[in-house]
């Protein structure tokens, strides 16, 4: 026998039931983000490798060894697209949008990371990404966190709280980076490995890490809340007073950070309990500086992106496929009429499956497997009257009736 082949490691198929969740998601971002006046777009999942390298950031784990890249067989260095934001810029430049006004955007479909499985981690997972770009103030960041807010309360998913923070600006971070870098030196022999290259590369993200021992000596450590120029804390009160005159809710977590220069502003997690030690549900923040790091005009800039995957775990409901009906054919004589009956059905907005005919007591089994809600059976006597007998399967209950009777019963 042939040796059966399996899917990549980390890489796992959408069955059925995932999928009715997965086109849940999908069916309310469309609704609600619609709502907020942002539209689709379908970006491609191979790009160039320097698109990653320039704006994800050489010295970050995405590119330095998470990114599926190779040469192609024409020599040019493609890769499989780890996340969604430097798409989207690209995309947008490439159009010469920046002259267009607002842009509101937002996607769905597969990233991919190398990532290790064996700590439960998909090296291929579904992200719905939202992205603004011409948008500057902090009503904007409020409208954009407002509209997350709905996405998941509309999605049914509850115990879900917001963390902000401010990471400031161009202006008054690297102040506060000298500020942090000193406070970390002094505590550099009790830091991990990891933390310790960090402290002069990227000592905001010394804050992020999740090891007890670093995390005991940085109780005290400064925080950018506290450093951040006039019009960056302006900008963060205007957030604040955004969020309640809409109703979020929210907390300011100082720690929220970002581990590219790119970032600036605004910062937020929607954050839950339900999913142990890796709470994060959705996150995003404001980019004023991506577009121009790109090669495009100094442009203003925020956006989001959730993993489906997750949502789809918080998700109690799955609308899952329902077989409305299973017309079952008795005798020969009533096959050509029982697949009108189906087709007729189907044409009508009803969910059918036909037994196939043949043996009675194989086609009633087969409804049974479906689930079907109704068994519509047809035989001589039906199809000379033009009529079908319809069975309720739950109630037992069966009654002769024309197509119109047989579409009112299964909508009712
Ligand atoms: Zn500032
Ligand atoms: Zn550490």
């Amino acid at each position: 026998m042939a040796k059966k082949l399996q899917s990549i490691r980390g890489i796992h198929d959408g069955l059925p039931a995932e999928v009715a969740k997965w086109r849940k998601i999908e069916d309310v971002a469309r609704t609600v983000f619609g709502t907020h006046a942002v539209s689709e777009v379908r970006l491609p999942i191979l790009e160039p490798t320097e698109l990653f390298v320039r704006s994800v950031g050489e010295e970050t784990d995405i590119v330095s060894k998470e990114m599926y890249a190779f040469e192609d067989q024409g020599g040019d260095n493609i890769c499989l697209r780890p996340e969604g934001t430097a798409g989207a810029v690209r995309a947008y430049l490439q159009a010469g949008l920046t002259r267009a006004g607002a842009q509101r955007w937002f996607y769905m479909g597969p990233m991919f990371r190398r990532e290790r499985p064996q700590k439960g981690r998909l090296r291929q997972f579904q992200q719905i990404g939202v992205e603004w770009f011409g948008v500057a103030g902090p009503v904007a960041d409020a409208e954009l966190l407002s509209m997350a807010q709905c996405f998941l309360d509309t999605l049914g998913i509850q115990q879900v709280r917001l963390e902000i923070n401010s990471l400031g600006c161009v202006a008054c971070r690297p102040a506060y980076r000298d500020a942090l870098i000193a406070y970390l030196k002094e505590r550099a022999a009790s830091l991990c490995a990891t933390c310790n290259d960090r402290i002069e590369k990227n000592p905001m993200r010394v804050l992020d890490c999740k090891n007890e021992t670093c995390q005991a000596q940085l109780g005290d450590a400064p925080e950018m809340v506290g450093h951040v120029c006039g019009d960056c804390a302006t900008h963060f009160a205007g957030l604040k007073a955004g969020l309640d005159a809409l109703g979020v809710r929210y907390e300011v977590n100082p720690r929220i950070v970002r581990g590219l220069d790119y970032y600036n502003r605004t910062a937020f997690e929607f954050v839950t309990d339900q999913l142990g030690a890796q709470g994060t549900v959705l996150a995003g923040g404001r980019y004023d500086g991506l577009v121009e790091s790109l090669g495009g005009p100094a442009t203003t800039a925020v956006g989001f992106a959730a993993g489906m995957e997750r949502l789809a775990m918080l998700m109690t409901d799955a609308d899952a496929l329902v077989v409305d009906v299973v017309v079952v054919a008795l005798g020969d004589a009533a096959l050509a009429y029982s697949l009108q009956v189906a087709k007729q059905l189907r044409e009508q907005g009803v969910a059918v499956v036909h037994a196939g005919g043949g043996a009675a007591k194989r086609q009633f089994k087969l409804a049974d497997r479906e689930g079907a809600r109704f068994v519509a059976v047809v035989g001589e006597d039906e199809v000379q009257q033009g009529v079908v007998a319809l069975k309720e399967l739950a109630t037992g209950e069966q009654k002769t009736c024309d197509m119109a009777e047989v579409c009112l019963s299964v909508k009712a």
